[in-house]
């Protein structure tokens, strides 16, 4: 992540826009504020954001709009997009979802809140340490060129699989709980639950085949990456 990180604040009520840039400014990032969507569109066409934060209700133009246009446009879709409105039912909620959008949060929200989330998703966002491969008993992952590979072979993961693995052979030998691979992995998005992440393991111990039994079961604790499983019966 850079210094100090770039954010797109797109609201067209001036106070709640101010609040926001006062507390970005003070916790290390570079707001813009843009009051509508053809405003903010000069903004992203003179520089790209780090993330997008965008109101939902809108002149013009509504966030939801916004956030599907810029999810159609390669220059611009892969910025991180947090939204962020008076509407907090589920139905809102999923939509702002699908039309792309990272995280989503409910006014009125603290100005903590918004911090974690925006770290959060950041950090969710940033690209994995590029170059070298990590190779652990004949297990390989190369995070530069997307490649997985055991004992010579090619395996096939999803990109979930692919990200959970690569951190958990970048902390080999450690115990990471639920939490701290939703935190890790996925970052700490709130509509995720924990089981998702016995769901992810279960594939990913599939798609590794033989070398599944890599990645151990610790009754009551989590995941580990180990190069010697104690014995197969530990593997759940
Ligand atoms: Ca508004």
């Amino acid at each position: 992540m850079k210094t100090m990180p770039a954010i797109l604040v797109v609201e067209d009520e001036p106070s709640i826009a101010e609040l926001i840039a006062v507390n970005l400014r003070h916790n290390g990032f570079r707001p813009t504020w843009a009051m509508d969507g053809v405003s903010a569109q000069r903004e992203l066409e003179a520089s790209l954001p780090d993330l997008i934060l965008l109101d939902w209700m809108l002149p013009g133009e509504s966030g939801l709009q916004l956030a599907r246009r810029w999810r159609a446009d390669p220059r611009i879709k892969d910025i991180p997009l947090i939204m962020l409105t008076a509407r907090g039912d589920e139905e809102d909620r999923v939509a702002g979802l699908d039309a792309g959008a990272d995280d989503y949060m409910a006014k009125p929200f603290s100005t903590k809140e918004m911090l974690a989330r925006v770290r959060a998703v950041l950090r969710r966002r940033s690209p994995e340490p590029v170059g070298e491969a990590i190779v652990i008993a004949g297990l390989s992952i190369d995070s530069s060129t997307h490649r997985t590979t055991y004992a010579g072979q090619t395996l096939k993961l999803g990109p979930t699989e692919f990200k959970l693995l690569h951190h958990l052979m970048a902390n080999a030998e450690r115990v990471h709980s639920r939490g701290q691979l939703l935190d890790k992995v996925w970052g700490d998005h709130v509509y995720i639950e924990e089981r998702t992440v016995d769901v992810h393991i279960k594939r990913l111990r599939e798609a590794l085949g033989a070398a599944g039994r890599m990645v151990e079961t610790v009754r009551g604790a989590g995941y580990r990456l180990t190069a010697k499983p104690i014995s197969a019966t530990m593997v759940v």
